[in-house]
């Protein structure tokens, strides 16, 4: 059952406009978790794809090898069981600032062989180009459309440091004279550029944009032009990936350097989104309250340049370590916020923009491990359709090793359509992250403390694969 209701937005931090009156007419999807909601998705899903007996029998992870089976569950197992869970996660911190060298994985072989085997099989694509590329097709494989590759290696932004609280006041000649024998550049373009190569086309390449260091970070907080160096680089990397038909997401981060990054992200957009399609992706976090503003901002923008926007929409990652007042008060504020920009850019109608006027041109991509968020997409996709109206181009995507339930389920509607429509399958990428063991030892610390927050989803995300487990034991692992 469908409820209006009226979300007022609040003034927020990215954007000054007027805040955004957004009605969400789907108040059931993404609230506090109700088997009706779900359930309701779920079976309007299957009576829009109309899936064979035989598929519907077929629980969701029953898509995943049998390797990949038996490590999801053995990680599934600890993540869901906060007694085995507390200690690997104390173990993991330790990891990423050893004191010892019996916890340092450079020097203990069986430590590395150990960790590498499970945590970082399950969660990373591999530490040289053989191991990625090896991970990367037995994901296509498996019937993803394609990858989104991240170099690991990174830097933690102080949002306390001097950058961020001086802002402005830092010149921009000073970047530029700091930059130009920057090493910090230089290892994260050569990183990067390496990360191109391993990707083919359609794939997209994840960038981080701090992760270029510290002068990157102050001109991003100062929202001042990025260091020559830094322009050059991104200029390389963004003609490679485009040599290769790939596309670029630029991650959202924390509020005191996004102002800066957004800047960065739309020029780029500017530049590569000419021709009527998104080389380019912004990532826009559906957690700030300013976030449905600034979406609109941006359309704007778009429809009066004349470029297609590229949205990445994501809850987003960084709510124990932003100003709290800047982010939703409740989760279920977040989901609603977040279905309402989805579901806006899927009808072609976001506040005033649409209906009687142009709709700029846009293309969504849903980076979500929320099963509701995902499915709404999918039926609303294809009500449009139903309606003889034309969506926007929509992808779905969720990190390797999480939320496999939602990524095959997606897989699982692709396989089942019909013929005719085949065309309106969903299009599901998982995302990778890539680097040596020790490079990743914080991507894993981030993934573990996201499984110890998301208790519910972890805890059905193990039911769901240890069900299949024993679906497959009862059939001899065929
Ligand atoms: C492919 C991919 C790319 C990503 N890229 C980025 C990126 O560039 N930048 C980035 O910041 N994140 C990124 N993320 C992470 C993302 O922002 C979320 O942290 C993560 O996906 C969990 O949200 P969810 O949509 O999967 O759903 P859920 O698990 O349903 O939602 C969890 C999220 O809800 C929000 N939330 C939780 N509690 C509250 C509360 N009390 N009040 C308000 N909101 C709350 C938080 O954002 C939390 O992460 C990415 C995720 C994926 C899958």
């Amino acid at each position: 059952m469908v409820v209006p209701r009226t979300l007022r937005l609040l003034r927020g931090a990215r954007n000054t406009s007027p805040p955004l009156q957004v009605r969400c007419d789907f108040d059931k999807v993404g609230r506090a978790k109700s088997t009706a909601s779900v359930g309701s998705i779920g079976d309007e899903s299957k009576t829009l794809n109309a899936p064979s007996q035989h598929a519907q029998e077929l629980p969701p992870h029953s898509l995943l090898p049998n390797k990949m089976l038996l490590r999801s569950l053995l990680v599934a197992t600890i993540s869901s069981r906060p007694w085995l869970l507390t200690p690997a996660l104390k173990m993991l911190q330790s990891l990423v600032h050893p004191r010892l060298s019996f916890v340092d994985v450079d020097k203990n072989p069986l430590l590395r062989s150990i960790l590498k085997r499970t945590f970082y099989n399950h969660f990373c694509a591999g530490e040289n180009r053989d191991e990625v590329q090896s991970t990367i097709s037995n994901i296509k494989d498996m019937g993803f459309k394609g990858v989104i590759l991240t170099y690991a290696r990174e830097i933690v932004v102080d949002a306390t440091g001097p950058a961020s609280k001086s802002g402005a006041s830092v010149s921009d000649q000073s970047f530029k004279e700091e930059s130009a024998k920057d090493q910090g550049i230089e290892d994260w373009k050569e990183g990067v550029l390496e990360t191109v190569n391993m990707i083919g086309e359609g794939d997209i390449l994840a960038l981080k944009l701090t992760g270029a260091g510290e002068s990157a970070m102050k001109a991003l907080a100062a929202n001042t032009p990025l260091p020559d160096q830094l322009m050059d680089a991104l200029q390389q990397i963004c003609t490679r990936a485009v040599d290769r038909n790939a596309r670029i997401f630029i991650d959202a981060e924390q509020q005191s350097v996004q102002t800066g990054i957004d800047t960065v992200a739309l020029d780029l957009m500017r530049k590569y989104n000419t021709n009527g399609t998104a080389v380019v992706f912004n990532t826009y976090q559906a957690y700030l309250k300013s976030t449905p503003n600034t979406v609109k901002a941006h359309l704007d923008i778009a429809e009066k340049e004349k470029f297609t926007l590229g949205i990445k929409l994501v809850r987003g990652a960084y709510i124990n370590s932003e100003p709290r007042d800047l982010i939703n008060d409740t989760k279920p504020e977040t989901d609603n916020s977040y279905n309402f920009i989805a579901a806006s850019i899927i009808r072609q109608r976001y506040g005033t923009i649409g209906g009687n006027s142009p709709f700029p041109s846009t293309e969504l991509f849903l980076a979500t491990h929320n099963r509701e968020s995902a499915l709404m997409a999918d039926r609303l996709v294809k009500e449009q359709l139903a309606g003889g109206l034309q969506p926007p181009k929509i992808q779905y995507g969720q990190l390797l090793g999480m939320a496999d339930g939602v990524s095959c389920k997606l897989l699982q509607i692709g396989n089942e359509s019909t013929d005719k429509s085949r065309s309106v399958a969903p299009e599901v990428f998982k995302c990778l992250s890539w680097g040596s063991l020790g490079d990743c030892l914080s991507y894993l610390l981030r993934r573990a403390v996201e499984n110890r927050d998301a208790v519910g989803r972890t805890k059905e995300e193990y039911l769901g694969l240890r069900r299949e487990t024993f679906r497959r034991l009862r059939r001899g692992f065929m």
